[in-house]
């Protein structure tokens, strides 16, 4: 859970330990709005992906009955995130997701909160891509889906080499193929 009044402590140590002026007025409340702002950026920490999974499990029942085996793609959600190396910013990023439904559909826009959620954590690249793969399963179980995330991160474009560039992440499973998300 986010300790918000815990954060606003911490906040406030950092901004000593930055030599920050903390009697300026524009300081005065910045503990309080960066730890209301952090808490809810942070929001996905918490919940576990199988409780996001609970959360987002809004299948349309009259759709389940249809057969329809044909792919479903949902490309270009905009999420961002921190890493937890450097709790740098991960942002311009983008989400493509493929799955084929497997008697079981779930509402395109809760891809697009699986997606948000998950993101709001300290997280990895990877780990997202993991985490909305496995959420999907959950609420689907599709056998065929399909998660691809570019993103860059402010930990390699704003310090050390600082060369803004963007990694992509996939993680799959079955048989659908790249060159069907694009
Ligand atoms: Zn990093």
């Amino acid at each position: 859970m986010v300790d918000e009044k815990r954060l606003q402590n911490a906040i406030k140590e950092v901004l000593f330990a930055v030599g920050a002026d903390v009697s300026k007025d524009g300081l005065a409340d910045t503990p309080k709005r960066a730890a209301s702002m952090l808490a809810e950026m942070l929001e996905g920490m918490n919940y576990t992906n199988d409780e996001i999974a609970e959360m987002f499990d809004k299948t349309f029942d009259e759709d389940i009955l249809t057969d329809s085996r044909n792919l479903v793609v949902i490309k270009n959600i905009d999420i961002f995130s921190f890493c937890e190396h450097h709790l740098a910013l991960m942002y311009d990023m983008t989400v493509d997701i493929a799955y084929r439904p497997n008697g079981r559909v779930i509402g395109l826009s809760k891809l697009a909160r699986i997606a948000d959620m998950v993101s709001k954590r300290l997280q990895l690249q990877e780990r997202i891509t993991e985490d909305i793969l496995y959420i999907i399963k959950k609420i689907t179980n599709a056998e065929e889906i399909y998660v691809r995330i570019k993103g860059c991160h402010s930990c390699v474009s704003a310090r050390g080499i600082k060369k803004k560039s963007y990694t992509v992440t996939k993680s799959k499973i079955g048989n659908i193929m790249e060159s069907d998300l694009n």
